[in-house]
C-alpha cells in the first residue's frame, strides 16, 4: 500500500466511446492531471465508430465539463488524447494499434509503461488480451498492466477460463480486477476505522457483536441493461464482487502489514472460511425477489417482467438477502445479513454493526427497552460515521436515552473527494494492486454463490414479482431476520444525523 510508483504511462482506454470512459474514466484522468499527479502521460482511445483525434478529444473536455461543471487547462489535458478505430475481433488491425503505440510512447517519453483498460462487455476481454500479447502490444520495457472491469466470468467455470485467457499474457500482478466499491472513501475506510481505534478491535469478535448488516440499495430499475441483467440478476451482479468485498473487510484479521500481498491474504482467508450453503439449504439463508410496479418518488414505475429486453416471465432476481456465517474462531455464531436489491424505497449503501445487549440493564424501563450499541458505517449517498449510545436524558431521573455521535464526510472537504474511479486509476499507475480483486478472491466468491444460483436457477420462483417498486424488499427478507431474533435497522432511522 505505500509503495509508490512510476507516474508515466501510455493508458489505452477500450471502449472509449462507451458510457464507463465517458461518465467515469475521462474525468478521473482529469482530477488526477489538475492534481498534479500524472508525470508524462498519454491516451489513446479505441473504439470501432470512426471519429478523428480532434472529435474524440472534443468528447472528452464534454465528459469532463458535464461531470465536473469545469475544466480549466482542458486543452493542453486533451492534447494528450489519440484515438485509434479499431474493431478488437479484427485479428488484423492491432498492428496499427501497435505502431500508434510506440509513436506515441516515443514522442511522450513514456519508457514503455502501458496501461491497457478494458471498459468493454465481458466477451472481449478474454480475446484482447490474448491479442495484446500476439500483437507484441504488451512487448515493451516498462511495465505493463491490465484492467479490467466487471463482470468477470458468469460464475466459476467462465472466470477461470477468462483468467486463463488473460494469465498467457499478464502475469497476476499485472491484471487490476476493479471492484469500484473498492475505490469508495468509506469502504476504504473500514480498515482504518477497526485497525486504528483501540475502542473496536477488542470488542469486533462473537463476544460482543450480535450481528452486522450491510445494505445496497438502489431506486433505479433495470433501466437499458435488460439483456445484460436478464443474464445476471442481483446475486450475481452485486453479491459475488461487492457485497462480499464488504464482508471481506469487516472480517478480515489485522494483516502484519499494509502490503498488498498481506491484505489480500487476509481476505481471502474470510472466503475460505465462509459456510458454504448449497441445495435443499440456499432457502434457509438466502431470499431472492424480484420488483413490481409501484410508486417511487411520486412516479408510477412498471414491474421488472415489463423493462425492456426482460422476458415476460424472467425468474431473474433483481433483489437478494442472505445470511452469510463465517466459520472461524473470531466470526462463529455472528450472522453477516446482506441485502441488495433495484427499485427499493432509497439509495443508500450502509453497514450497520450491532452489538450485544449489556448484560444487565439497570435503566430498564417498562415501555422502552435500551437500544443496543450501533456502529453506522455510511458508504454512500452520505459518507461517515455515527456511533449509538446509550446516556443519560437531560433533567429526566436516571432515564437512558439514545445519542448518536457523528462524523460527517461533508462540507470543503467532499468537494475535494476524489471520486472511486480516480482513486482506482491512481492506485493502479502506482502498481498498488491492494483495492484490486486477487483472483483467489474471485475463485472463492463464485464459488460461494455459484451453490446459490444453481437453485435458483433451477427452481422458478412462484412468488415473483414478490416486492412492489419504492419498498426494501420481499416480506421474506424481514423474515430472514426475524427468525434469529434481529430485524433490518431502517435505514431512514440509521440516517438521521449524517445527512443534516
Ligand atoms: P458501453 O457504453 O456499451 O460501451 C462499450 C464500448 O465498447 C463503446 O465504446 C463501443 O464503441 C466499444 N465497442 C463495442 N464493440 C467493440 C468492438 N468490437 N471493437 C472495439 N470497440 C467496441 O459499455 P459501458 O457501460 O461503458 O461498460 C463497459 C464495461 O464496464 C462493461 O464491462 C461494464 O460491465 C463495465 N462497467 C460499466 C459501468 C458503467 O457505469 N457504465 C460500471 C461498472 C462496470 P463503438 O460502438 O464505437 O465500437
Amino acid at each position: 500500500m505505500t509503495q509508490t510508483g512510476n507516474m508515466t504511462s501510455l493508458i489505452m482506454i477500450f471502449g472509449a466511446t462507451g458510457d464507463l470512459a465517458v461518465r467515469k474514466l475521462f474525468p478521473s484522468l482529469y482530477r488526477l492531471y489538475n492534481r498534479g499527479k500524472l508525470d508524462k502521460f498519454a491516451v489513446i482511445g479505441v473504439a470501432r465508430r470512426p471519429i478523428s483525434n480532434e472529435e474524440f478529444q472534443n468528447s472528452v473536455k464534454d465528459s469532463v465539463l458535464t461531470a465536473l461543471g469545469k475544466n480549466e487547462n482542458i486543452d493542453e489535458f486533451i492534447s494528450h488524447f489519440y484515438y485509434q478505430a479499431h474493431d478488437v475481433a479484427d485479428s488484423g488491425s492491432y498492428g496499427a494499434l501497435k505502431e500508434l503505440a510506440n509513436q506515441i510512447d516515443e514522442k511522450y517519453e513514456l519508457e514503455g509503461n502501458r496501461i491497457f483498460y478494458l471498459a468493454m462487455a465481458p466477451e472481449f476481454f478474454g480475446p484482447i488480451a490474448l491479442h495484446l500479447k500476439s500483437d507484441g502490444l504488451t512487448d515493451v520495457k516498462g511495465y505493463k498492466r491490465l484492467v479490467i472491469e466487471k463482470p468477470f466470468g458468469h460464475d466459476l467455470e467462465s472466470a477461470k477460463q477468462l483468467n486463463k485467457q488473460i494469465r498467457t499474457a499478464f502475469s497476476e500482478k499485472e491484471v487490476y480486477r476493479i471492484d469500484h466499491y473498492l475505490g469508495k472513501e468509506m469502504v476504504r475506510n473500514i480498515e482504518v476505522i477497526r485497525f486504528a481505534n483501540a475502542i473496536f478491535e477488542p470488542l469486533w469478535n462473537n463476544r460482543y457483536i450480535s450481528n452486522i448488516q450491510i445494505t445496497s440499495s438502489e431506486i433505479l430499475g433495470v433501466e437499458e441493461r435488460g439483456r445484460y441483467y436478464e443474464t445476471s440478476g442481483a446475486l450475481r451482479d452485486m453479491v459475488q464482487n461487492h457485497m462480499l468485498q464488504m464482508v471481506a473487510l469487516l472480517a478480515m484479521e489485522p494483516p502484519i502489514r499494509l502490503t498488498t500481498d498481506e491484505v489480500r491474504s487476509e481476505k481471502v482467508r474470510v472466503f475460505r472460511s465462509l459456510r458454504s450453503i448449497s441445495g435443499g439449504e440456499v432457502d434457509k439463508y438466502f431470499v431472492r425477489g424480484q420488483y413490481g410496479s409501484g410508486t417511487i418518488e411520486d412516479e408510477q414505475v412498471p414491474e421488472y417482467r415489463a423493462e425492456p429486453m426482460v422476458d415476460k416471465e424472467s425468474n431473474t432476481e433483481t433483489f437478494v438477502a442472505g445470511k452469510v456465517m463465517i466459520d472461524n474462531f473470531r466470526w462463529a455464531g455472528v450472522p453477516f445479513y446482506i441485502r441488495t436489491g433495484k427499485r427499493m424505497k432509497t439509495k443508500s449503501t450502509k453497514i450497520v454493526v450491532q452489538f450485544k445487549d449489556i448484560p444487565m440493564n439497570l435503566y430498564y424501563q417498562p415501555e422502552k427497552m435500551l437500544n443496543p450499541n450501533l456502529l453506522v458505517i455510511h458508504i454512500q449517498p452520505e459518507e461517515g460515521i455515527t456511533l449509538h449510545l446509550n446516556a443519560k436524558k437531560m433533567g429526566g431521573h436516571l432515564d437512558a436515552q439514545e445519542v448518536k455521535l457523528s462524523f460527517a464526510n461533508t462540507g470543503i472537504n467532499a468537494m475535494n473527494t476524489p471520486e472511486g474511479y480516480e482513486k482506482l486509476l491512481y492506485d493502479c499507475m502506482r502498481g498498488d494492486a491492494t483495492n484490486f480483486t486477487h483472483w483467489d478472491e474471485v475463485a472463492y466468491s463464485w464459488a460461494f454463490v455459484d451453490n446459490i444460483s444453481d437453485v435458483w436457477e433451477n427452481t422458478k420462483a412462484g412468488d415473483f414479482p414478490n416486492y412492489s417498486s419504492g419498498t426494501m424488499g420481499p416480506r421474506a427478507s424481514d423474515e430472514l431476520l426475524e427468525k434469529d431474533g434481529f430485524f433490518w435497522w431502517p435505514v431512514d432511522y440509521l440516517d438521521v444525523d449524517i445527512c443534516k
